[in-house]
């Protein structure tokens, strides 16, 4: 079987590493490196993600394809501490003393908090799908638990469009980050980065033969007398894992429309932590970010040689063009860093890095097969109501026991 793969994410990595034995392959991937939302930088033996990543120890199929590649030895668990930055001030939040510390909520709202996270994987997310996040924290926790603690959350993940998530979305947020003892979050990391994962992924594709196209973008999609062509070559089979809106722009079926948001995120590296030892810090004050993300105080500083520190941001459409700048200079001046010691920094910026999940969002998700063109990706199933590394390994390894009627591991 003659198989094209439109993307060089994990989505289509992983559908093509379940087939490189099925078949010739050609995948193609529009950016100079593979990975997209999982892609890394540097040279050697540790790079550093575009997009700050850890996995979480439900992540079943995500683990498997990490031991059948060989890579169990490089998986750590580690604690992670979260933290809230408010009116100036950087609380800890990771210990269940720091929550009943944090001056924003009562003791009542801790308690109810507390139980609504225990009792999260109980709520049926197809019922949670058509009622807004809002209404949901709402009339579960009250005004002030959701004006105090999640609105800023919705806000600086979705922007303008917080008041559209469903509470699907946010149920399963808290229900994936409630794996967490007495000293914090549990998480998962590969030493050396996620970079191992992808290219573990690539070496394995090519030595069956298969061929990988970076720097080559899937430009026009048409019908063929068997199958589709791809850039005028025929193949037996095509998997899409590209937006659907990307897809229709090259002659791909034009599907109910999914919105998606990009992500705009800076990583910066300094001699001295800043982050007050935290890992995780979420930003209730309003800043051009909405997180900012100590890695090195989750993954120790001596691999790096330095503090890595990343500024997260989402937007819609256009990505303000001084967005970097004004990122800076604003964790500068709140983290009280002089611009002199930050050594380097690099804006890693993805249009289309996440669906928002609005209400209604799974009437929107297409079928894997559609119009005899095969589509999987962050829009799939596997990947409601949260978008994730396991969701795309899940993702293109439905899509390739789809196509060669056997089922994978
Ligand atoms: C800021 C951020 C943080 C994240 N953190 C985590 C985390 O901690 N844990 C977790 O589990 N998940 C995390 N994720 C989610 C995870 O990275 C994604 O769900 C997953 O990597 C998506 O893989 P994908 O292959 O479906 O999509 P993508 O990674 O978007 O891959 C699609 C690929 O298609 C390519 N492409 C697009 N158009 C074309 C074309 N016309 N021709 C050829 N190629 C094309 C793109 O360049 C890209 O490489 C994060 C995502 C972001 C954005």
């Amino acid at each position: 079987m003659n198989i094209c793969v439109i993307g060089g994410g994990l989505t289509g990595l992983a559908a093509a590493y379940r087939l490189r034995d099925e078949g010739t392959i050609d995948l193609y991937e529009k950016d100079a490196v593979l990975g997209g939302c999982l892609s890394s930088y540097g040279s050697g033996e540790t790079r550093i993600e575009r997009f700050y990543h850890h996995c979480f120890s439900g992540d079943r199929m995500l683990l498997s394809l990490i031991e059948d590649l060989g890579l169990t030895g490089r998986l750590e668990w580690r604690t992670a501490s979260t933290g809230y930055y408010a009116g100036g001030i950087l609380f800890p939040l990771t210990t269940p003393a720091d929550i009943l510390r944090y001056p924003h909520l009562g003791l009542l709202d801790t308690a109810r908090l507390a139980l609504l996270t225990l009792r999260s994987r109980s709520f049926n997310p197809e019922a949670l799908d058509a009622v807004t996040a809002k209404d949901f924290i709402t009339g579960q926790l009250g005004t002030r638990v959701y004006t105090s603690f999640f609105e800023p959350l919705l806000r600086s993940k979705f922007g303008d469009m917080a008041e559209s998530v469903s509470a699907a979305w946010l149920v399963s947020r808290i229900a994936i980050r409630s794996d967490r003892g007495a000293a914090g979050e549990r998480l998962g990391y590969l030493n050396g980065g996620f970079y191992h994962l992808i290219d573990g992924l690539e070496q394995s594709i090519t030595a069956t033969g298969c061929t990988i196209m970076t720097g080559t973008p899937a430009t026009s999609l048409s019908r063929a007398e068997h199958g589709w062509e791809v850039n005028g070559k025929p193949y037996d089979a095509v998997i899409s894992t590209i937006a659907p809106h990307e897809l229709a722009r090259i002659g791909g079926p034009r599907l109910p429309a999914i919105p998606y948001q990009g992500a705009a995120c800076m990583t910066l590296a300094l001699d001295r932590d800043v982050c007050g030892g935290i890992y995780w810090i979420n930003m209730k004050d309003d800043a051009p970010y909405g997180a900012v993300i100590g890695h090195t105080n989750f993954i120790p500083r001596e691999r790096y040689g330095e503090h890595l520190v990343y500024l997260a941001s989402y937007f819609r459409d256009r990505l303000p063009e001084d967005a970097g700048e004004r990122m800076l200079a604003d964790f500068c001046e709140r983290f009280s860093v002089d611009p002199g010691e930050i050594r380097w920094h690099h804006l890693g910026v993805e249009p289309a890095a996440g669906p928002v999940y609005t209400t209604g969002y799974r009437h929107l998700i297409p079928g894997y097969a559609q119009d005899g063109l095969f589509l999987a990706g962050m829009f799939s199933w596997p990947n409601y109501p949260e978008r994730s590394m396991e969701g795309a390994v899940r993702a293109g390894t439905d899509v390739a026991a789809l196509i060669n009627g056997v089922r994978f591991r």
